[in-house]
């Protein structure tokens, strides 16, 4: 226990249990105002491990609604930021940062071995992105929004419970996860939504995310409902979720066996330590080559599906992406390729799919 007399208020509240606060890891996706809020409210708590993932740098309008980040943050990477600001106030709690895409920053085996991730996401696309990779791993979630002077927590507690893509239309996670996946193949960061808000709000709903998140670590009861916050005249009300049975987010990866592959593993180390008919497969497609349609220049260039230029004419080069793993040079590091330490890898055998835990 920390000597200073730090959570001594905490230890008068019935049901409090500081000892699990401090045993958990929980992990913040999305580190803008939303993912402010909730860090620095489970850092005051006494999270004993926060895992932050965002890629942005900060920029001048963060400022009203990041608790965290300073005017001299500007420009710098908002998980370096916040992991500064909340060593200022909450110097006992781990933090790790992650300056990447959730699917290339926290493998599965990551996230599934969390006490829970909170989305802190800006956009529809990126929500869906989360509730794929949180479905693959089975972790418990609490999700946030905020819009015009109103806000939306979501939990999404209990593993055969509904989920974000539960509240979609088909059409909707269509249309939605067609534009994220053209976003990506451009190079494009998803859209984000650049809806007013204002830092009273984001407080208000990050608040309520972590007070939920703080009772579900201690096992203590989190109502089930969405609640939606109107900020205009202070009501809140909760609204029944529903599980639908169609809602792609359900599958599960079953048990994986561990492959251990040391630090920076390349595409050889992985094939080595596989059967020689098997297949490993990304879960997002990587960059073999890149082709000039205007002119024909052609090269292999592996890695991150990135956009780039060709180097004779100028115009737009078009990738060529694959999941097949085995298929990239073997030298080649899984980092590179997007694949995140301790990822779960489907891996293609002739009599069906099995999965590895890389560790
Ligand atoms: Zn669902
Ligand atoms: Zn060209």
């Amino acid at each position: 226990m920390i000597a200073d007399g730090r959570f001594d208020r905490h230890l008068r509240l019935p049901g409090w249990d500081q000892a699990r606060l401090r045993a958990a890891t929980i992990i913040v996706v999305g580190v803008g105002a939303l993912g402010n809020a909730v860090a620095q409210a489970l850092g005051l708590a006494g999270v004993g491990r926060l895992l932050l993932c965002d890629m942005d740098r900060i920029e001048a309008s963060n400022l009203s609604r990041a608790p965290l980040f300073t005017g001299a943050d500007i420009g710098r990477l908002k998980v370096e930021a916040a992991r500064d600001g909340l060593a200022r106030i909450a110097p006992d709690t781990v933090v790790d940062i992650r300056a990447d895409r959730l699917e290339h920053g926290i493998g599965l085996a990551e996230l599934r071995a969390a006490s829970l991730v909170m989305g802190c996401l800006d956009s529809r696309a990126a929500r869906l992105a989360l509730a794929g990779r949180r479905g693959l791993a089975g972790a418990p979630w609490i999700d946030g929004a905020t819009g015009p002077w109103s806000g939306e927590v979501r939990p999404y507690l209990a593993p055969e419970g509904p989920c974000y893509g539960c509240g979609l239309t088909p059409g909707e996670r269509a249309a939605d996860d067609a534009l994220a996946q053209v976003r990506r193949g451009c190079g494009l960061p998803a859209e984000p939504d650049s809806a007013g808000a204002t830092a009273p709000l984001s407080a208000l709903v990050g608040n309520l995310m972590a007070l939920l998140a703080l009772r579900h670590v201690m096992g203590l009861d989190v109502p089930p409902d969405l609640l939606e916050l109107d900020g205009a005249t202070g009501r809140s009300v909760p609204v029944r979720q529903r599980r639908d049975p169609h809602c792609p987010y359900h599958h599960r990866l079953p048990a994986a066996r561990p492959l251990s592959l040391g630090p920076d593993p390349s595409v050889g180390d992985l094939c080595a330590g596989l059967p020689a008919d098997a297949v490993p497969l990304a879960w997002t497609p990587f960059q073999l080559a890149v082709a000039c349609r205007r002119c024909g220049f052609r090269a292999e260039r592996p890695g991150r599906v990135a956009a780039a230029d060709c180097p004779r004419c100028g115009a737009r080069l078009h990738p060529r992406t694959s999941l097949e793993l085995d298929r990239a040079p073997q030298g080649a590091k899984l980092r590179t390729l997007g694949v995140p330490a301790a990822e779960i890898l489907a891996v293609r055998r002739p009599a069906g799919l099995d999965y590895v835990e890389l560790c």
